[in-house]
């Protein structure tokens, strides 16, 4: 639809057909806030309600989705029933909107997809589907794409190819490009499925407490976290769920997770509180196993191709960064299409897109592996995390101040404090960690984040639970290089309300 707003002529290639399944669902704020970006730069208004749950809601109640107020964690001990933690010890919310208005959303992508896919027909697209393409042809003038479609054979001419086809996709096939693995990273494998029935965690007695959480601790994007993997709950407005797990490979061995439904109930029987939840739960179709989950490619881009970071690799579902990453590829490759289709630096653009996918990636990778390495130190996963949800709610600041340019890469990986201090922190976390050497690395962690902390995470009277509270922005201003006047203005542009406060000369904001 970019493509097309930019005056190209565009053909999108598609082998199955619409609606159909697909894995990745979970949006977040930076996500979000790419996706309104592209919607605004390039008109795409129709797509514009999409960014946000009220919007979505008032505009396409058809289209299904799930309300995500936040990222909710809960730790579980090998076999064990969980006991009441007045310290929060075991669990961790943070927080992503003030309110339902405007949350972020799980993407029913059946429906999400094919809306897209319908607006992009719209707009100009030309749209073949149950096309099997079987080889990419650069004759150094243009690309020949040649396939199958319906038993005849077709070919397609284009100037340029991206990629959307997912891990180990169709050039990367058709390409013979390898799988450059991710250095340090534990091998993974994933089960998933969607159900119906399924309970609210809050209704079974391990989420009950007696103190109000930051929202609603199932309308978010659930993770329950044990030794050697973590499970996905993310609930939808149609009575359906999805749900799955990551685990290292020796615990799928364990589950033998390739048996699919069977290793899915050996998994439940181990975690109390999620075998209640599921215990009416009905399964909407056969479970998917996928043997490896982790996937790095070894090339991303070419003169006339480039992979979209969602087909250049893939790390893990956990804290949900497909989407974000996947935007910010399209955001750039957006840019290239608009300012530099005609001029000599096309190709050393792409390149420039390509080391950056990959060190995003790679960043990611550091991350989520020093968090696998954890499962079981969850006071160390926790502090972990908070380098994710520092670096998100930092560059989520920056942008809605118009200083994008104080998160130019995901997790500020490019950034000379913060990505040498990932770096060096996650190879820390990675090895075995004494109880001291947690203590000491969890007070690193607080320090590397405080110059970026803009959130009020890692304060000890929160207890593990961070609301969304616009005091703690209005005291970051200074890291974003604002004023508190520009942190007002952008906090009444973000949906809070002001309200006179009584024992301060400013003023409190209250969600609206
Ligand atoms: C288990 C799992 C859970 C995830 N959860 C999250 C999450 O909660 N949040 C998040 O942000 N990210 C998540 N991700 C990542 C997320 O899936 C991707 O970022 C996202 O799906 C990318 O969307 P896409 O449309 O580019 O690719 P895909 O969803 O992979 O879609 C690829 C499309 O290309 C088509 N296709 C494939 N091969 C060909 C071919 N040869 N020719 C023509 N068409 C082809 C397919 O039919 C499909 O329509 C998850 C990933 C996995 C594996």
């Amino acid at each position: 639809m970019i493509a097309r707003s930019l005056g190209r002529s565009v053909v999108l290639i598609e082998k199955g057909t619409h609606p159909r399944a697909a894995i990745g669902e979970s949006s977040t704020p930076l996500a979000n806030l790419f996706f309104e970006g592209l919607c605004k730069r390039y008109e795409l208004s129709a797509l514009s309600p999409l960014a946000k749950w009220g919007s979505w809601q008032r505009t396409y109640p058809e289209i299904a989705c799930g309300l995500k107020r936040g990222f909710t964690f809960h730790h579980h001990a090998p076999g064990g029933e969980s006991s009441f933690d007045c310290q929060r010890r075991d669990q961790l919310l943070v927080a992503a909107s003030p309110r339902n208005e405007i949350a972020d959303t799980h993407w029913y992508r059946a429906d999400f997809d094919f809306f897209l896919v319908k607006q992009a027909v719209e707009r100009g697209v030309d749209y073949f589907d149950r096309v099997e393409l079987q080889c990419f042809e650069d004759s150094g003038e243009k690309v020949t794409l040649r396939g199958v479609r319906d038993g005849r054979a077709v070919e397609f001419c284009a100037r340029f190819v991206i990629d959307a086809t997912g891990p180990r996709g169709f050039l990367y096939r058709a390409l013979g490009l390898s799988d450059a693995g991710l250095p340090d990273y534990p091998a993974t494998q994933g089960l998933y499925n969607h159900f119906s029935d399924v309970g609210r965690l809050a209704d079974t007695a391990y989420g009950r407490t007696d103190e109000r959480p930051p929202y609603p601790v199932d309308d978010a994007a659930v993770h329950h976290v044990f030794d050697g993997g973590w499970i996905w709950v993310l609930k939808f407005n149609n009575g359906i769920t999805s749900a799955g797990v990551a685990v290292t490979d020796e615990l799928a061995a364990q589950l033998r997770l390739a048996d699919g439904a069977p290793a899915w109930e050996r998994l439940l029987m181990r975690i109390p509180a999620l075998r209640a939840q599921f215990a009416a739960a009905r399964t909407e179709r056969p479970f998917t196993h996928l043997p490896r989950l982790a996937f790095r490619s070894s090339a991303i881009a070419g003169s006339r191709w480039a992979l979209l970071p969602s087909a250049a690799g893939f790390v893990d579902p956990l804290l949900s960064t497909g989407f974000p990453l996947t935007l910010l590829g399209v955001v750039r490759l957006a840019e290239i299409i608009e300012r530099d289709w005609q001029s000599a630096r096309f190709s050393e653009r792409l390149r420039e897109y390509a080391a950056l996918t990959d060190e995003e990636l790679l960043a990611t990778a550091q991350l989520t592996g020093a968090l696998y390495a954890n499962m079981s130190n969850f006071e160390v996963f926790v502090a972990l995390t908070l380098l994710y949800f520092a670096a998100a709610s930092f560059s989520e600041s920056a942008r809605r101040l118009e200083r994008p340019q104080l998160a130019s890469a995901f997790l500020l990986c490019k950034h000379p404090d913060f990505g040498p201090a990932l770096t060096r922190i996650c190879a820390r976390a990675r090895q075995g960690l004494t109880a001291n050497d947690s203590r000491q690395l969890i007070a690193e962690i607080l320090a590397a984040i405080e110059p970026f902390n803009v959130a009020g995470l890692g304060r000890p009277e929160r207890r593990n639970w961070y609301p969304v509270d616009a005091g703690d922005l209005l005291d970051g201003a200074e890291k974003l290089g604002a004023s508190f006047d520009e942190v007002n203005a952008m906090l009444e542009r973000c949906g809070f309300n002001r309200q006179p406060a009584e024992d301060s000369a400013a003023m409190a904001w209250l969600p609206k």
